[in-house]
């Protein structure tokens, strides 16, 4: 484990209700290649863009915050970065918080890429998936934490928070 090791980031939500179950620390990841129309994080996509910040950095501000029951991934896709992130995912983990990730891919293609050591690690501390790339004919205000009908909340490990 490698505190400084660093995470290419969009931005971040310090508290947020509406990015999985709770009150959540959100991180935006840089970096995607799904390229869905009518993506709303646009300024996402360059995998150059953004900053790097290291885990440490990022821990501290997660800590300053005492009411938060987990932390989420979005983007961006977090599966670029999956090695980082699921250092970093350990680290929270390791104080009691729930890991959601939102990403481009469906669940079975992540599986099904078994070779992958990075993604299979971040796949296995994320408690909560939100799979499935933005459908824009899709597009639904009814699903809680999807954009599109398409994507899919599954639940990985059993959360520990009253939602
Ligand atoms: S996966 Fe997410 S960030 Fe990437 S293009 Fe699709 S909606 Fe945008």
């Amino acid at each position: 484990m490698n505190n400084h090791t660093k995470i290419r980031i969009s931005g971040f939500v310090n508290e947020s209700v509406v990015d999985g179950p709770g009150i959540r620390f959100v991180i935006f990841v840089q970096g995607c290649q799904h390229d869905c129309p009518d993506c709303h994080n646009p300024q996402t996509h360059d995998p150059q863009g953004g900053e790097e910040m290291a885990i440490e950095e990022i821990l501290a501000m997660i800590d300053s915050n005492p009411l938060l029951d987990g932390v989420t991934f979005s983007g961006g896709e977090p599966f670029l970065q999956a090695k980082a992130l699921a250092e970093l995912a350990t680290c929270c983990k390791n104080k009691n918080l729930s890991i959601v990730v939102y990403t481009g891919f469906y669940y079975e293609e992540i599986l099904t890429n078994s070779d992958n050591q990075d993604w299979q690690e971040l796949l296995k501390q994320t408690d909560i998936l939100i799979d499935g790339p933005f459908e824009r004919e899709k597009k639904t205000t009814e699903l809680a934490f999807c954009g599109s009908s398409n994507q899919r909340v599954l639940h990985l490990r059993s959360l520990d928070v009253n939602n």
